[in-house]
């Protein structure tokens, strides 16, 4: 069993991310807005501020009050759009429920949405076009399975949850080199004979879902669930002491994909358009 150390291959995107921003004309500049102040959001973003720092991005923190109103966040998103400076907009999710989520990320210019959520982007990777920018985290897990030279053409691939944020774009990433793609979510049934299936597992829930062995033994598992268990240690989706010696290939939590989410959204975020 190979541990794929995203860590590693993170800190060499940075480094190569860092020699490409010093080459370029001007410094991309990344505006990130978080409304409210959840504890976690604010450690992302603290994070993403970090790591801009490192590369050589200039980035801008905007925060705002729980309260703020969807107009204000959306005339914020308009100013930073016109805003020939900022290159990149991030809105960190989640925002307060007064706020409509797809108001606000259909409001950012798809040239500097770094995320990838917009629905400029989004259609692009859906219909075959190149998007401006992939989303951060299965553009990281495709750089992983890369790295390690993972065959994906004509692989079986199964990705659990189907976010917006990860399971689907992982589903198109993977159906772009030519996996076949099986997506599962809370109503789909026996999913341990689905997993038993993947020549490649992709696991996006939040929960320990991944309990079973592997159903082939050179099978890459990709664990990119995040939660704490009862002792409150940061822990994945899969169960990875049961689990990895059924399987050629799996991601260590944490150490995995949460740092290539990071080096791939700085990646992105190292973009002019
Ligand atoms: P999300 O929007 O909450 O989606 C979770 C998905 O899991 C949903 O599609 C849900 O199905 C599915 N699900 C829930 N219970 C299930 C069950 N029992 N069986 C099968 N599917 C089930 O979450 P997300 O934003 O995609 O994030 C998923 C996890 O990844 C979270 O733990 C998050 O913290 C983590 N994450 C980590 C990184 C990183 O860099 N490591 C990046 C992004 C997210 P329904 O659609 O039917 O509700």
């Amino acid at each position: 069993m190979i541990l794929m150390d995203g860590k590693s291959l993170s800190e060499k995107i940075l480094d190569k991310v860092a020699e490409r921003v010093k080459n370029l004309e001007r410094i991309p500049h990344l505006a990130v807005i978080l409304v409210g102040d959840d504890p976690a959001s604010k450690i992302y973003v603290a994070n993403k501020k970090k790591a801009a720092e490192k590369v050589g991005i200039k980035s801008t923190i905007i925060e705002l009050p729980y309260e703020t109103e969807e107009k204000y966040l959306l005339d914020k998103i308009e100013e930073l759009n016109d805003d020939f400076d900022v290159t990149g907009i991030l809105v960190q999710l989640p925002l307060p429920k007064h706020i409509d989520k797809n108001k606000v990320v259909t409001a950012i210019s798809p040239k500097k949405d770094v995320d990838g959520f917009t629905p400029e982007n989004v259609g692009k990777l859906a219909i075959g076009l190149e998007p401006y920018f992939y989303p951060a985290t299965p553009q990281g897990i495709m750089m992983l399975l890369d790295e390690y030279g993972i065959e994906i053409e004509g692989k079986n691939a199964v990705i659990i949850g189907r976010s917006n944020i990860v399971g689907k774009p992982m589903a198109q990433m993977l159906l772009r080199r030519n996996a076949t793609v099986t997506i599962c979510h809370s109503y789909t049934k026996e999913i341990e004979e689905k997993i038993k299936t993947a020549d490649i597992l992709v696991s996006a829930v939040g929960k320990k879902i991944v309990r079973c062995k592997m159903g082939y033994k050179n099978s890459v598992v990709i664990d990119v669930g995040i939660h704490r268990d009862s002792y409150g240690k940061v822990t994945g989706d899969v169960d990875f002491d049961y689990v990895s010696p059924s399987c050629g290939y799996i991601t260590p939590t944490p150490g995995g994909v949460g740092p290539m989410t990071i080096a791939s959204l700085m990646y992105n975020a190292s973009k002019i358009y």
